[in-house]
């Protein structure tokens, strides 16, 4: 029995990339489930692991879904392990706020996760603005004081800093100019992965720069993302010529909740807080004003940065108030 991939499911099929086959062609098999997984309640989704039978009518069926790794609601795709969250320097402004959400999203559901910053060609004409310090800024501060930044190469550069300083990889992206496509499709060989971030960002056309031929739709209106559309449309992998694949809808959304239910469990979501927060003196901590917090030790002592300690504490706001109302 051949070992394949779903990479679509539509109308009650699933189109089945044979594994043999994965490399050498993109012909995917026509298959219907057997009648057992809907009795069990399973069914088999995008990029699931399966065996599967040919059938007379050069049809197939899916025998058996293999153990999954992982499994995204939205997009609804199995065993994707890595999410690129795409943030446009400019058009629209650099939310650092939603940034820190979409993280707190990726490391709850147990993903990797590169930032890759779109647009890259909106900043480049203000380079000589960004050679002051005429006023002279105190580090840190300019990402403090507002969630959206106005974008100059040296803001660009900080947030750039901020992020790979705490572990993530950063790569910054132009699809007008193909800067940084090729860093982003390295990153994607032999791995599912999904593309989140706002509408509007770049994401179709950062997809439609690294796939030959792929003709995704650009400058779609933001009602069409995320709630809408996207939900009632099939998922389907796109397949990069190094093994990689990719959902070609979004995932995750602005206005989702974030998945975390219990307070504590908050700070584990925040990468570079966690050795801070080991050593907490009260179990439990939630790093707000106790005393002996090593996590705001850490932050005064310039180790966690001033905007992502403020955007942990109103996400923490955010999950308190909502274990009050419901
Ligand atoms: P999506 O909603 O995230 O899929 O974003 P789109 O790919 O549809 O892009 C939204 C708008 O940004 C379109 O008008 C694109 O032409 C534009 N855009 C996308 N990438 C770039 C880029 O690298 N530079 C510039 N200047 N504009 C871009
Ligand atoms: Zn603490």
């Amino acid at each position: 029995m051949p070992a394949g991939l779903i990479v679509k499911a539509l109308s009650g099929y699933y189109y089945v990339l044979s594994e043999e086959e994965q490399t050498m062609s993109s012909v995917s098999i026509q298959c219907r489930a057997r009648g057992i997984f809907k009795k069990r309640g399973i069914s088999p989704l995008v990029g699931d692991k399966v065996m599967f039978e040919l059938t007379e009518n050069g049809e197939g069926m899916v025998d058996e879904i293999l153990p999954r790794t992982s499994e995204l609601v939205r997009p609804p795709v199995a065993n994707v392990e890595l999410a690129v969250l795409v943030f446009a320097v400019q058009e629209p402004a650099l939310n650092l706020q939603l940034l820190d959400k979409f993280l707190v999203h990726t490391e709850s559901a147990g993903l990797d996760t590169i930032i890759c910053l779109t647009k890259q060609d909106l900043v480049d004409a203000e380079e000589e603005f960004a050679q002051e310090p005429a006023g002279g800024s105190v580090e840190g501060a300019s990402m403090q004081d507002s969630v959206k930044t106005e974008m100059n190469v040296s803001t660009m550069n900080d947030v750039v800093q901020l992020y790979e300083s705490i572990g993530y990889q950063v790569v910054v992206t132009s699809a007008k100019f193909g800067i940084g496509i090729d860093s982003v499709i390295e990153r994607l060989a032999g791995h599912i992965s999904v593309f989140a971030g706002q509408s509007g960002v770049g994401k179709s056309s950062l997809l439609n720069a690294m796939v030959p031929g792929l003709q995704l739709e650009t400058n779609q209106i933001s009602m069409k993302l995320g709630r809408g559309k996207h939900t009632t449309r099939h998922v389907e992998l796109i397949r990069l010529q190094n093994g990689g694949l990719v959902a070609d809808t979004p995932g995750f959304s602005s206005l989702d909740f974030l998945q975390i239910e219990e307070a504590e469990h908050l700070s584990d979501a925040f990468k570079e807080f966690r050795p801070y927060a080991a050593e907490c003196k009260f179990r439990g901590c939630l790093h707000q004003q106790e005393p002996g917090c090593k996590v705001i030790e850490a932050k005064e002592q310039g180790k966690i940065a001033p905007s992502r300690y403020e955007h942990y504490l109103y996400f923490l706001g955010e999950i308190k108030d909502r274990k009050r109302r419901y």
